[in-house]
């Protein structure tokens, strides 16, 4: 048996419970049929095949998921820090132990292949377990002497927090938010993407499983304009870490604004990866196809405006052809596969709507531009060349396995060309020229400069972007920023003169 027909075979088994019962939510630490009755249904970009029914969130069910996140929460965030980090390891040994199910299930459910699903869902657990580290010092401030006070500042976590996120790399993602606020002391209400709900509920489950007690992190499906608003809008919920399109987290902003919500963002890109022609092009070939073409193009951090400068573009751009050629578009659960389905009808159609939108604009289709023939969201990896930046395909997100390759004279040019976009969430810079890697990394507008390497993750650092691309950071205590509110003490030695009104 082949290993896709023996893939095949395991998620059969899996989605079987979904195929005949209708995917619940899970709130206070129960499956939860929801109070409506209405549904709406999962299917796999593979074949666009319906996978089953999957409960479709009202404000009802969103009200008890933050009843009970509210409930949970004095005695989450009373548990010494101590205790939640051993609680945060045993759902990190749990994800391990998960580990091929969700990467089986997240693949077939987002189109993302299992070669990379399979690294996200162990990702997923690094993140448990680096946050949960974290837990007995979430709390710690700092000291701020003054000549006759002390000043010193102490941290606590901020209440029951939304999260809502996106379809790409769902899981991943969601233990990116989650993990953090739960080591903060935060309980969490999830709201996961309409287009990948599966992952999110064996993440709930495996949570409370591993020991996290009821109502610390509850999951709601639903549509954005119903589950995803109230959740924004209830007043339970102190804050909302939100990942997805940019024009969501303005939506988000004004459904917060009543109850004052404090938001963070990390939302779209069209990141420019800069290749000079003294650069390590071999190197840099590499990295350019690996941030455009895995993980389907659809992600945040995708290099997909190839800026090269004029010296080296033939021949940069032929070899790129040449690699293009070569990519496996295949099932998502074919291990050899590096680009598989889009997520659903409606983006596929956009990516491919895009391919008619570059002819249009003069630019040239050197490789790809087009659907793969037959059932499913497939199509073939594309290169765009003789773009320049003011085209549709330069300035808007695809969001697909589609790179503009844009040619640039010298260092002004480049940076010029980068910083013309709307979005600054990443920017690569591949050069020799130390000096020009730096230059370039302090006036890129950008929140993540990476010189001469792909998109290399470390989770202490700061993670987010600027301009349309984002709202604050994640990462190390950047992230407890966030979940958590700072309080400052102010004590007198008694040394000091109290003003004194109303006596002589
Ligand atoms: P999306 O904005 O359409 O949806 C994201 C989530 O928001 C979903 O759960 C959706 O149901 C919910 N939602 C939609 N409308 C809402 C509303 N009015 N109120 C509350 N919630 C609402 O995004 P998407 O298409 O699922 O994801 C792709 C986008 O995410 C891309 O733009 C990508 O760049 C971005 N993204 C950014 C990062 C980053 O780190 N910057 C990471 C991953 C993805």
């Amino acid at each position: 048996m082949s290993d896709l027909d023996n893939n095949l075979q395991k998620i059969e088994k899996l989605l079987a419970p979904h195929r005949a019962e209708t995917l619940p939510h899970f709130i206070n630490g129960k499956r939860d049929p929801g109070r409506s009755g209405e549904t709406f249904e999962g299917y796999t970009p593979v074949d666009n095949s319906v996978i089953g029914n999957v409960a479709s969130g009202n404000a009802d069910d969103i009200d008890a998921a933050c009843r009970a996140a509210d409930a949970a929460f004095e005695e989450w965030r009373e548990l010494p820090g101590a205790e939640r980090k051993k609680l945060l390891h045993k759902v990190a040994d749990a994800i391990v132990k998960n580990a091929e199910s969700i990467a089986l299930v997240e693949s077939y459910d987002s189109g993302q292949p299992l070669k990379f699903m399979s690294k996200a869902a162990i990702r997923g657990a690094a993140n448990f377990r680096f946050f949960g580290d974290m837990a007995p010092g979430a709390r710690d401030g700092q000291s701020l002497p003054a000549d006759e006070h002390i000043n010193y500042s102490i941290r606590q976590p901020i209440g029951p927090v939304g999260v809502i996120t996106p379809w790409n790399t769902p899981f991943m993602l969601s233990t990116w938010k989650i993990a953090p606020a739960l080591a903060a002391g935060c309980t969490v209400v999830h709201k996961p993407a309409e287009w990948s709900p599966y992952s999110a509920m064996m993440l709930a489950e495996i949570a409370h499983d591993a020991g996290l007690p009821d109502g610390v992190l509850n999951c709601v499906q639903g549509l954005g304009e119903t589950a995803g608003k109230t959740l924004t809008e209830h007043p339970a919920i102190k804050a909302v870490a939100f990942v997805g399109e940019s024009t969501t987290g303005s939506h988000i902003m004004r459904q917060g604004a009543d109850t004052l919500k404090r938001v963070h963002f990390e939302l779209g890109g069209k990141n420019p990866v800069i290749v000079f022609d003294d650069a390590d092009l071999d190197r840099a070939l590499d990295a350019v196809v690996f941030m455009i073409y895995s993980l389907n193009g659809e992600r945040c951090t995708s290099s997909s405006r190839l800026l090269v400068q004029e010296s080296i573009q033939d021949e940069f751009n032929a070899k790129l052809v040449e690699r293009i050629g070569m990519l496996k578009v295949g099932h998502p659960l074919d291990p050899n596969t590096e680009i598989g389905p889009l997520i659903h009808q409606r983006h596929f159609e956009k990516v491919c709507s895009y391919f008619e939108a570059a002819i249009a604009d003069g630019a040239k289709i050197a490789a790809g531009g087009s659907a793969v023939e037959g059932s499913g969201n497939f199509v073939n990896p594309t290169l765009f060349t003789g773009a320049s930046n003011d085209m549709r395909i330069a300035q808007q997100e695809i969001f697909g396995p589609v790179l503009t390759a844009i040619p640039f004279k010298d260092e002004d040019d480049a940076l010029r060309i980068a910083n013309e976009s709307e979005y600054g969430l990443a920017g690569y810079v591949w050069t020799n020229d130390i000096g020009r890697g730096h230059r370039l990394a302090k006036n890129l507008d950008a929140g993540m400069i990476w010189i001469n390497s792909e998109n290399n993750r470390h989770l202490p650092s700061p993670f987010g972007g600027m301009k349309a691309s984002g709202i604050g950071r994640d990462g190390g205590d950047y992230s407890f920023e966030f979940y958590m509110e700072t309080k400052n003490v102010c004590v007198a030695l008694g040394s000091h003169r109290v003003p004194k009104l109303g006596k002589k």
